[in-house]
């Protein structure tokens, strides 16, 4: 799948990279959700983040991506009921959105 992505405390290091498709069980203690993003925006976080003054990437990986503001429809989770429908604001600052 395409994600825009940055590498942690390289300023200006946005851009449009092909990554692995997440799964569920990517996500400790069973937490994960798989959506199906319909639209993500970037805001000042991700320029504040894109400009290196704060981000890290998630553990063995070299890239953060970004567009944590989004309307998405949950596709997949296990280990908790979710409603169906639009989830807003999927958690930010992972790899896996
Ligand atoms: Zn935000």
């Amino acid at each position: 799948m395409k994600a825009v992505t940055v590498t942690p405390g390289q300023k200006n290091s946005l851009q449009l990279r092909e990554v692995p498709l997440p799964w569920v069980e990517d996500v400790p203690d069973g937490r994960g959700v798989l959506v199906k993003v319909l639209r993500a925006g970037i805001d000042g976080t991700d320029r504040e983040i894109n400009n290196a003054e704060y981000g890290t990437a998630p553990p063995g990986d070299h890239y953060l991506i970004i567009g944590h503001e989004s309307i998405s429809f949950p596709q997949h989770h296990r280990g908790f009921r979710s409603p169906p429908g639009l989830c807003a604001h999927p958690h930010s600052g992972s790899r896996h959105l």
